[in-house]
């Protein structure tokens, strides 16, 4: 048993129940907001995101982890207000995307670091919320030299504190082990990484290469059909399972209740249902057709996220 730093206090890791390990309550541009203060309407925003998360826990799910970074516009009043609305218990994160921004060029990682441990030692903002989870990020340019900074970032921050990383990768450019590569030599244990958006791939021997140096893989990106379908994602996971990975893999869907990159009506077309209840409507039940028993599920959804946070203790 071990605390995990939950937005509203902390939340005893055997109570995680049913987690799903990459969702967003708001993505939008702080810039934006600052400078535009109706370009987000926070009140209207918890209330539909409440009524979001919700239909998830109607179905059996109790946490969240919110993966927003710090400059995707992680929001911790909005994600505590859904929270304490919605009756979930929400995970927030602190970290970085991998946008190369001016204002870090010149700042050396000890520094930057520094902004993370705080959100994880002291709370997000002046609140009592501390970040349960360091988020970090590779894309379509890969481990460039700035790209490696921010990786390193992440490891120092995880390296002080001992709560685990959890990535974005581009599976188009297999940014999954390069990430790997950073993070071992800043002296890492992997088993305390998740490689995110793996379940993008349906590569197993890429797969495997990730999941063989001992780190959790993310499966998901469940209802963004237009990277890859549903059923290809859920065979992959079956393979997976068959060939003994289950207790290295985590579920989510990467859903936003709010994400300014695109307008509303597009999302509602392209991908009908990424939100927080499809993995408990129709990829659990697809997966039992695929020959995933129960035990392998609540591995995947329970067992899994809890063994993620439960390893916590600076190095
Ligand atoms: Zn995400």
């Amino acid at each position: 048993m071990a605390n995990v730093n939950g937005v509203l206090g902390p939340i005893a890791s055997e109570d995680l129940g049913f987690t799903l390990m990459h969702e967003h309550v708001l993505i939008a541009n702080w810039a934006m907001r600052k400078c535009y203060p109706d370009y987000v309407d926070a009140d209207a925003h918890v209330e539909l995101a409440s009524g979001e998360v919700k239909t998830a826990l109607e179905r059996g799910v109790r946490t969240l982890v919110d993966l927003t970074p710090v400059n995707l516009g992680r929001d911790i009043d909005v994600i505590r207000r859904v929270a304490e609305r919605s009756g979930a218990q929400i995970i927030a994160a602190t970290g970085f995307y991998w946008h190369e921004e001016p204002w870090m060029e010149a700042w050396p990682v000890e520094k930057l670091a520094g902004y993370l441990i705080r959100d994880i030692e002291q709370g997000i903002e002046g609140t009592t919320a501390r970040a349960g989870i360091i988020k970090c990020a590779t894309d379509r340019l890969g481990v460039t030299e700035f790209n490696r900074k921010l990786l390193q970032v992440a490891a120092h921050a995880h390296r002080a504190t001992g709560v685990p990383i959890s990535t974005h990768t581009a599976v188009a450019e297999a940014t999954g082990p390069p990430q790997q590569d950073v993070f071992e030599e800043a002296g890492v244990d992997l088993s305390r990484v998740v490689i995110g958006h793996c379940g993008d791939s349906t590569d197993i021997a890429y797969l495997e290469s990730i999941l063989r140096r001992g780190s959790f893989i993310g499966m998901d990106r469940f209802g963004l059909d237009m990277i890859l379908p549903d059923k290809q994602r859920v065979s992959t996971i079956a393979e997976l399972c068959r060939r003994g990975w289950a207790g290295q893999l985590v579920l989510s869907h990467d859903a936003c209740c709010h994400i300014d990159w695109f307008p509303k009506e597009m999302i509602q077309v392209a991908a009908p249902r990424w939100n927080f209840r499809h993995i408990c409507d129709d990829v659990i039940p697809a997966l039992r057709e695929e020959g995933v028993g129960d035990e392998l599920i609540r591995q995947m959804t329970v067992d899994n996220p809890r063994r993620v946070f439960e390893a916590q203790g600076a190095y």
